[in-house]
Protein backbone atom coordinates (compact mmCIF):
# COMPACT_ATOMS: atom_id res chain seq x y z
CA UNK A 1 0.00 0.00 0.00
CA UNK A 2 1.45 3.36 -1.17
CA UNK A 3 0.40 6.03 1.59
CA UNK A 4 0.71 9.88 0.79
CA UNK A 5 3.04 11.56 2.42
CA UNK A 6 1.89 14.00 5.06
CA UNK A 7 4.06 17.22 6.31
CA UNK A 8 1.33 18.50 8.83
CA UNK A 9 1.45 14.59 10.57
CA UNK A 10 5.02 16.01 12.68
CA UNK A 11 2.81 19.25 14.01
CA UNK A 12 -0.40 17.33 14.02
CA UNK A 13 1.33 14.70 16.68
CA UNK A 14 2.76 17.23 18.85
CA UNK A 15 -0.13 19.21 19.68
CA UNK A 16 -1.96 16.36 20.59
CA UNK A 17 0.68 15.18 23.13
CA UNK A 18 -1.84 14.40 25.47
CA UNK A 19 -2.88 11.64 23.67
CA UNK A 20 0.06 10.56 21.98
CA UNK A 21 3.29 10.26 23.99
CA UNK A 22 6.28 12.27 23.03
CA UNK A 23 8.95 10.24 24.94
CA UNK A 24 7.86 6.86 25.03
CA UNK A 25 11.05 5.17 26.61
CA UNK A 26 11.13 7.49 29.24
CA UNK A 27 7.49 6.13 30.85
CA UNK A 28 9.35 2.72 30.97
CA UNK A 29 7.64 1.55 34.30
CA UNK A 30 5.30 4.56 34.50
CA UNK A 31 2.60 3.93 32.43
CA UNK A 32 -0.11 3.87 34.49
CA UNK A 33 1.38 7.49 35.59
CA UNK A 34 -0.36 9.03 31.70
CA UNK A 35 -3.92 8.12 33.06
CA UNK A 36 -6.76 9.83 35.19
CA UNK A 37 -7.51 5.94 36.42
CA UNK A 38 -3.90 5.06 37.29
CA UNK A 39 -4.97 1.84 38.96
CA UNK A 40 -7.15 0.84 35.65
CA UNK A 41 -5.70 -2.41 33.92
CA UNK A 42 -3.35 -1.20 31.14
CA UNK A 43 -3.58 -2.79 27.74
CA UNK A 44 -1.63 -2.57 25.01
CA UNK A 45 -2.36 -2.43 20.86
CA UNK A 46 0.43 -3.83 19.17
CA UNK A 47 0.18 -2.18 15.12
CA UNK A 48 -2.52 -0.20 15.72
CA UNK A 49 -3.16 1.06 12.19
CA UNK A 50 -5.83 3.61 12.04
CA UNK A 51 -7.06 3.28 15.54
CA UNK A 52 -10.66 2.02 14.72
CA UNK A 53 -9.87 -0.95 17.71
CA UNK A 54 -8.21 1.21 19.96
CA UNK A 55 -10.68 4.20 19.84
CA UNK A 56 -14.01 1.65 20.31
CA UNK A 57 -12.01 -0.39 23.09
CA UNK A 58 -11.73 3.19 24.98
CA UNK A 59 -15.12 4.51 24.40
CA UNK A 60 -16.49 0.27 25.60
CA UNK A 61 -14.38 -0.09 28.26
CA UNK A 62 -13.82 2.84 30.93
CA UNK A 63 -12.16 1.00 33.17
CA UNK A 64 -9.38 -0.11 31.06
CA UNK A 65 -6.30 2.14 30.20
CA UNK A 66 -5.42 1.46 26.72
CA UNK A 67 -1.58 2.37 24.98
CA UNK A 68 -1.63 2.00 20.67
CA UNK A 69 1.65 1.27 18.97
CA UNK A 70 2.21 1.99 15.10
CA UNK A 71 4.89 2.36 13.58
CA UNK A 72 3.77 4.32 10.70
CA UNK A 73 3.73 7.88 10.92
CA UNK A 74 1.02 9.01 8.54
CA UNK A 75 -0.64 5.72 9.54
CA UNK A 76 -1.22 6.79 13.56
CA UNK A 77 -2.50 10.33 12.08
CA UNK A 78 -5.62 8.37 11.33
CA UNK A 79 -5.35 6.75 14.86
CA UNK A 80 -5.39 9.97 16.85
CA UNK A 81 -7.90 11.26 14.62
CA UNK A 82 -10.46 8.59 15.62
CA UNK A 83 -9.30 9.21 19.61
CA UNK A 84 -10.00 12.45 19.57
CA UNK A 85 -13.30 12.41 17.58
CA UNK A 86 -14.17 9.52 20.20
CA UNK A 87 -13.56 11.52 22.89
CA UNK A 88 -11.95 9.07 24.98
CA UNK A 89 -9.76 9.68 27.82
CA UNK A 90 -8.27 6.40 28.91
CA UNK A 91 -6.61 5.94 25.30
CA UNK A 92 -2.76 6.73 24.29
CA UNK A 93 -0.64 6.59 20.95
CA UNK A 94 2.70 5.58 20.70
CA UNK A 95 4.64 6.43 17.78
CA UNK A 96 7.73 3.41 17.83
CA UNK A 97 8.65 0.15 16.27
CA UNK A 98 7.38 -2.19 18.82
CA UNK A 99 10.25 -4.79 18.06
CA UNK A 100 11.46 -4.74 21.69
CA UNK A 101 8.79 -4.29 23.94
CA UNK A 102 11.05 -4.73 26.50
CA UNK A 103 12.67 -0.84 25.99
CA UNK A 104 8.95 0.56 26.43
CA UNK A 105 7.52 -1.28 28.89
CA UNK A 106 8.82 -3.10 32.71
CA UNK A 107 8.28 -6.54 33.42
CA UNK A 108 4.76 -7.24 34.56
CA UNK A 109 3.42 -3.76 33.26
CA UNK A 110 1.11 -4.51 30.99
CA UNK A 111 -2.43 -6.82 31.68
CA UNK A 112 -3.35 -7.79 27.95
CA UNK A 113 -1.93 -7.84 24.58
CA UNK A 114 -3.92 -7.57 21.14
CA UNK A 115 -2.58 -8.56 17.81
CA UNK A 116 -4.97 -7.55 15.24
CA UNK A 117 -4.45 -8.09 11.54
CA UNK A 118 -0.50 -8.20 12.29
CA UNK A 119 1.50 -8.26 9.19
CA UNK A 120 1.84 -12.86 8.33
CA UNK A 121 5.37 -12.74 6.46
CA UNK A 122 4.48 -16.07 5.15
CA UNK A 123 7.85 -16.72 3.56
CA UNK A 124 9.40 -19.54 5.68
CA UNK A 125 12.70 -17.38 6.07
CA UNK A 126 10.76 -14.74 7.77
CA UNK A 127 9.49 -16.80 10.56
CA UNK A 128 11.79 -14.19 12.77
CA UNK A 129 9.31 -11.41 11.89
CA UNK A 130 5.75 -12.65 12.64
CA UNK A 131 4.84 -11.58 15.97
CA UNK A 132 3.74 -14.55 17.76
CA UNK A 133 7.41 -16.03 16.85
CA UNK A 134 9.16 -17.73 20.24
CA UNK A 135 11.28 -14.25 20.65
CA UNK A 136 8.04 -12.17 20.88
CA UNK A 137 6.45 -14.75 23.09
CA UNK A 138 9.27 -14.20 25.43
CA UNK A 139 9.26 -10.47 25.33
CA UNK A 140 5.21 -10.63 26.03
CA UNK A 141 5.83 -12.70 28.81
CA UNK A 142 8.43 -10.05 30.50
CA UNK A 143 6.04 -7.21 30.22
CA UNK A 144 2.87 -8.89 31.07
CA UNK A 145 1.51 -9.63 34.69
CA UNK A 146 2.04 -13.30 35.53
CA UNK A 147 -0.76 -15.16 33.56
CA UNK A 148 -1.36 -12.23 31.01
CA UNK A 149 -3.39 -12.75 28.26
CA UNK A 150 -3.05 -12.21 24.21
CA UNK A 151 -5.69 -11.75 21.68
CA UNK A 152 -5.22 -12.54 18.39
CA UNK A 153 -7.32 -11.64 15.40
CA UNK A 154 -6.15 -12.27 11.65
CA UNK A 155 -7.52 -13.08 8.53
CA UNK A 156 -4.92 -15.25 7.45
CA UNK A 157 -4.98 -18.78 8.26
CA UNK A 158 -1.68 -19.67 7.81
CA UNK A 159 -0.72 -17.23 10.53
CA UNK A 160 -3.17 -18.55 12.66
CA UNK A 161 -2.37 -21.72 12.48
CA UNK A 162 1.23 -20.89 12.87
CA UNK A 163 0.52 -18.85 16.03
CA UNK A 164 -1.46 -21.03 17.37
CA UNK A 165 1.43 -23.99 17.61
CA UNK A 166 3.79 -21.23 18.45
CA UNK A 167 1.41 -20.52 21.84
CA UNK A 168 1.25 -24.29 22.77
CA UNK A 169 4.52 -24.95 21.94
CA UNK A 170 5.67 -22.15 24.30
CA UNK A 171 3.44 -23.82 26.74
CA UNK A 172 0.36 -20.81 26.92
CA UNK A 173 -3.02 -21.66 27.68
CA UNK A 174 -5.63 -21.38 25.00
CA UNK A 175 -8.96 -19.72 26.76
CA UNK A 176 -11.08 -19.16 23.32
CA UNK A 177 -11.02 -19.46 19.69
CA UNK A 178 -12.87 -18.74 16.98
CA UNK A 179 -12.53 -19.83 13.26
CA UNK A 180 -15.20 -17.68 12.12
CA UNK A 181 -15.92 -14.60 14.66
CA UNK A 182 -18.37 -12.58 12.82
CA UNK A 183 -20.97 -16.12 12.35
CA UNK A 184 -20.83 -15.73 16.17
CA UNK A 185 -21.98 -12.07 16.18
CA UNK A 186 -19.88 -11.08 19.49
CA UNK A 187 -21.71 -8.03 20.20
CA UNK A 188 -18.69 -7.04 22.45
CA UNK A 189 -16.01 -7.58 19.28
CA UNK A 190 -14.60 -4.17 18.03
CA UNK A 191 -13.49 -4.58 14.57
CA UNK A 192 -10.41 -2.99 12.94
CA UNK A 193 -10.17 -1.40 9.74
CA UNK A 194 -8.79 -4.61 8.33
CA UNK A 195 -11.01 -6.55 9.96
CA UNK A 196 -14.00 -4.56 7.96
CA UNK A 197 -12.15 -5.04 4.87
CA UNK A 198 -11.73 -8.77 4.65
CA UNK A 199 -15.37 -9.37 6.44
CA UNK A 200 -16.81 -7.63 3.80
CA UNK A 201 -15.02 -9.67 1.03
CA UNK A 202 -16.72 -12.45 2.78
CA UNK A 203 -13.29 -13.83 4.83
CA UNK A 204 -13.81 -15.51 7.84
CA UNK A 205 -11.98 -13.33 11.00
CA UNK A 206 -9.69 -16.24 13.00
CA UNK A 207 -9.53 -14.94 17.20
CA UNK A 208 -7.44 -16.42 19.72
CA UNK A 209 -7.24 -15.60 23.59
CA UNK A 210 -4.55 -17.63 25.11
CA UNK A 211 -2.67 -16.71 28.43
CA UNK A 212 1.02 -17.07 29.78
CA UNK A 213 0.89 -20.02 32.82
CA UNK A 214 1.37 -18.11 36.09
N1 LIG B 1 -4.34 -3.43 13.37
C1 LIG B 1 -4.77 -2.65 12.22
C2 LIG B 1 -6.01 -3.26 11.63
O1 LIG B 1 -6.30 -4.42 11.94
O2 LIG B 1 -6.70 -2.57 10.88
C3 LIG B 1 -3.65 -2.55 11.18
C4 LIG B 1 -3.18 -3.84 10.59
S1 LIG B 1 -1.84 -3.62 9.45
C5 LIG B 1 -1.81 -5.09 8.54
C6 LIG B 1 -0.41 -3.83 10.49
C7 LIG B 1 -0.02 -2.54 11.19
O3 LIG B 1 1.08 -2.81 12.06
C8 LIG B 1 0.47 -1.46 10.24
O4 LIG B 1 -0.20 -0.24 10.50
C9 LIG B 1 1.96 -1.37 10.51
O5 LIG B 1 2.49 -0.07 10.30
C10 LIG B 1 2.02 -1.79 11.97
N2 LIG B 1 3.34 -2.34 12.36
C11 LIG B 1 4.05 -3.26 11.69
N3 LIG B 1 5.21 -3.54 12.35
C12 LIG B 1 5.20 -2.76 13.46
C13 LIG B 1 6.12 -2.58 14.53
N4 LIG B 1 7.28 -3.25 14.56
N5 LIG B 1 5.82 -1.71 15.50
C14 LIG B 1 4.63 -1.02 15.47
N6 LIG B 1 3.72 -1.15 14.47
C15 LIG B 1 4.00 -2.00 13.49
Amino acid sequence: MRLRNKPWADDYLRENNHIVVQEPFSMKGKWKELFNDPDHPLHLEIGSGKGQFIAGMGAQHDDVNFIGVELVKNVIVGALKKVLEAGVENVRLVNQDANDLRELFQSNEIDHIYLNFSDPWPKNRHEKRRLTFHTFLSQYEDVLVPGGEITLKTDNKGLFEYSLVSFSEYGMILEDVSVDLHAEEDPLNISTEYEQKFSAKGQPIYRCRVRFQS
